[in-house]
Parts: C-alpha cells; structure tokens; sequence
C-alpha cells in the first residue's frame, strides 16, 4: 500500500457545519495523513460546534469566514501568511441556496434568490483563491470543492443549485488551466446524496436516498467516509497528474441509464 504522508503541509478546509459535513470527512482523513488543518466556519451560530471538532485535532486552527463578506477572507489569508506562511490543501465545502428557492419552482427563482446561490457556491471558489493565490503559489497547492450530479442532469428540488454546481464545475476546469503553470491543481469530488445539514434543505432527499441506494451500481449509499477518502486522494500526491477533473463518488449511481 502506497502511504499517504501531508506531514509539513497546511490545509484550509472551509464548510465545516457539524460532525456530518462532508468537508469535516476530508479534514479528518487529511489530519490521520499529517496535515496541519485550519478549520473556518461561516459566522458565530457555528463557532462552538466547529471548536468542538477541532479540539479533537490537537494543533488545528479554527478561524471565521462568510464568504460573501471579503474582509473576512482577507482576515483568513492574513492569519494563515503570519501563523502558516504556506497553504497547500484547500477544501472548498460550501454550498448555501434559499429554502424558498429549493422548494418552490425553479422557473420562479428570484433574481436575488439566483445571484445568492451562485455566490456562496461558486464565486466563492474563485474569490477565495485569488485571495489566498500568494499563499497558494508558494509551495504549489492542491484544491478540491464538492459538487453534484445536478450540475449535469436535472435533479427534482435542485433548482438553482443545480446552476450553481454546473458554474462550479467549468470554474474548475478554467482555474485548473490558469493555475495549472503556479503548480496549483483543481479538482471537483462529486458526491452521491449524503445526510447533512444542507443536504436536508432539498425537498423529498430522503427519497433521493433510497432510489438512490436502489440504481447504484454499489447498491448502497455513499458515506461521509467514502468522501474523505476520495478527497484525500485528490489532494495527496497520489493524484499528481489529476486536474481540472470532477471525480465521481456516487457508488456508480451516474453511470446507470435507466
Ligand atoms: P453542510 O455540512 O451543511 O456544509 C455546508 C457548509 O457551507 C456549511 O458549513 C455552511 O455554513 C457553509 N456555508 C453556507 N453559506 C456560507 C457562507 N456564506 N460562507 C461560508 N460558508 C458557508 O453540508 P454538506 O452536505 O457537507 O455540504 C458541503 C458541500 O458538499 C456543498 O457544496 C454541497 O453542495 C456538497 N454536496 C453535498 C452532498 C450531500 O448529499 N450532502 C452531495 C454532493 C455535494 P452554514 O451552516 O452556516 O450555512
């Protein structure tokens, strides 16, 4: 077996809600890896859950950040040049529609209910990258954000955060080729149906689980630890030559036709 050493390296892992965030799964695998973590939640209403995470993961870090507030990306990139000097693992786990706009009709989707989603789910990759690009850049980095089958197909409920993944994953595509020459690597993990937080805001899920479980080819759901495997493996060296990729792990579920 092929071990996985990320002693020396730092990583930013943003999303973090509950012990059932996928981008907690990845942080876990990259701390059994070596991995000195950093963990950012979006305001105070998480602050004491994501503390408690992060005290089982002696040294990590545990810093605020909206992203759709700048100066706090901007605090985050601060702290991490004076206290790190380097960030080369990036988990970008954030996704935010509105309840009315997962559960209403998509054609309906308000003008402001379209710009937040993309914003919080997209933008924000590209605004938190080139806010960190110089601590990015200095030792040469590895990112991974988590998209959805929605972004291909349609998806009863997604509505527009179906938009939202389809935009996060050419924005993938177009940072890995800007960044590919900084030695930045991008990838996307899309993942099969998962309960989380955010995951219980779309309409019918739990039903979305069980067929699901039905057609993939696995036969079963993916797991929060099927995810921090495969973000491991995105961002550890063992995928040295992968980017610009979206990496399904959804059990074969996408590869059914009927
Ligand atoms: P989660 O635990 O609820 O994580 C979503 C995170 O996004 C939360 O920490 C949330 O914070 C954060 N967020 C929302 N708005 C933010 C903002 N303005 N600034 C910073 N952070 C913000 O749910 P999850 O399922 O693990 O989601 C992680 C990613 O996986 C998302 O991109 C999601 O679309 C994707 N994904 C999930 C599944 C699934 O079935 N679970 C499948 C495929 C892809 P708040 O709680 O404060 O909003």
């Amino acid at each position: 077996m092929v071990a996985v050493d990320l002693s020396g390296k730092h990583a930013l892992v943003m999303g973090v809600a509950n012990h059932r965030s996928l981008a907690w799964a990845i942080a876990r695998s990259l701390h059994q890896a070596g991995a000195t973590l950093c963990l950012s939640y979006a305001g105070e209403r998480l602050k004491s859950s994501v503390e408690e995470l992060a005290a089982s993961v002696p040294g990590s870090l545990v810093l605020e950040c909206d992203v759709t507030r700048d100066e706090t990306i901007d605090a985050v990139a601060r702290t991490l040049e004076s206290r790190w000097g380097s960030v080369e693992l990036l988990v970008h786990g954030i996704a935010f529609a509105r309840r009315e706009d997962l559960e209403g009709s998509f054609v309906a989707t308000s003008r402001e209910g379209f710009q937040t989603a993309l914003e919080v789910s997209a933008y924000s990759l590209l605004n938190v990258t080139n806010r960190l690009l110089p601590l990015l850049e200095r030792r040469g980095a590895s990112i991974v954000t988590l998209s959805y089958l929605a972004a291909e197909r349609a998806v009863p409920s997604y509505n527009v955060m179906g938009s939202a993944k389809a935009v996060l994953e050419q924005s993938v595509r177009q940072l890995a080729y800007e960044l590919g020459p900084k030695g930045i690597r991008v990838n996307a993990l899309s993942a099969g149906p998962v309960s989380t937080l955010a995951a219980r805001g779309v309409r019918g899920f739990t039903d979305m689980l069980k067929k699901h479980a039905e057609r993939a080819p696995l036969k079963r759901n993916i797991t929060q630890d099927d995810v921090g495997k495969a973000g491991l493996f995105l961002l550890s060296d063992l995928a040295s030559g992968v980017t610009g990729e979206v990496v399904m792990v959804d059990g074969g579920y996408s590869i059914v036709a009927w």
